[in-house]
């Protein structure tokens, strides 16, 4: 799997998201592809970029620091969006770098964001975390909790929020999970939708994902990380 070509990958995955969107009766333009590169190298992404992929999608402040600006040096117009969780104390590195946001999960972070977004006069596409299956060890807003959050993330910070994120139980068919953000999505008045990975993308695009996060069907099997 390590081993497979990533722009064979990425030609697969983008008819895959073609076919999902002629089934659903979607256009494909309604539909971001966001490469998630983690724990892949330079060597590994250039070529992927070689083949006119833009939006990249990494999960750790840190390690997107270290590999991307290099990268974005060699090719204007990428965007680079962050997926993983992400610490207040890392909040000015994320908000100079990333263009979008997917992880906003609770207020400490809507705070910091807040100030960081003024300071920098910079403003990441935000994305509100849903943890739709309520998983403990997971991070993300309760699905019972999530218009409180959102209304807060609007009074109280100011923040504009386009979309929001969910990352459904490894466990579980990911259908419901997806109806039920896009549910909090609709009655939030939010129009983006973070939803579906590599094993289940397809079905995302069935429940109106707008932001698709493939990595291993693009790059390959990770190490374990
Ligand atoms: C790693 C990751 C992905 C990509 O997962 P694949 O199964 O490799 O496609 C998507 N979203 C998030 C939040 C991730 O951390």
């Amino acid at each position: 799997m390590a081993t497979m070509n990533p722009s064979a990958g990425l030609a697969t995955v983008q008819r895959e998201i073609e076919t999902a969107c002629r089934d659903a009766g979607r256009d494909p333009a309604g539909v971001t592809l966001v490469a998630i590169s983690k724990t892949f190298d330079a060597e590994a992404i250039a070529p992927v970029i070689g083949a006119g992929q833009r939006v990249f999608g990494e999960n750790r402040v840190q390690e997107a620091k270290a590999k991307w600006p290099a990268l974005m040096a060699r090719q204007s117009g990428i965007a680079l969006h962050l997926v993983g969780p992400l610490q207040s104390n890392k909040v000015r590195d994320a908000v100079a770098l990333f263009d979008a946001i997917h992880s906003l999960d609770r207020d400490s972070l809507a705070a910091a964001l807040a100030k960081e977004i003024a300071r920098q006069s910079r403003r990441p596409t935000l994305f509100v975390e849903i943890n739709t299956g309520a998983e403990p060890q997971k991070s993300g807003v309760k699905p019972q909790d999530a218009d409180a959050f959102i209304a807060a993330c609007r009074a109280r910070h100011g923040l504009v929020i386009a979309g929001l994120m969910c990352i459904p139980p490894f466990d579980e068919a990911p259908a419901p999970h997806f109806a039920l953000t896009g549910e909090i999505a609709r009655r939030n008045g939010l129009a983006l939708l973070s939803m579906g990975m590599s094993a289940d993308f397809k079905i995302a695009i069935a429940f109106g994902s707008t932001h698709v996060r493939v990595g291993t069907a693009i790059f390959g099997a990770r190490g374990t990380t």
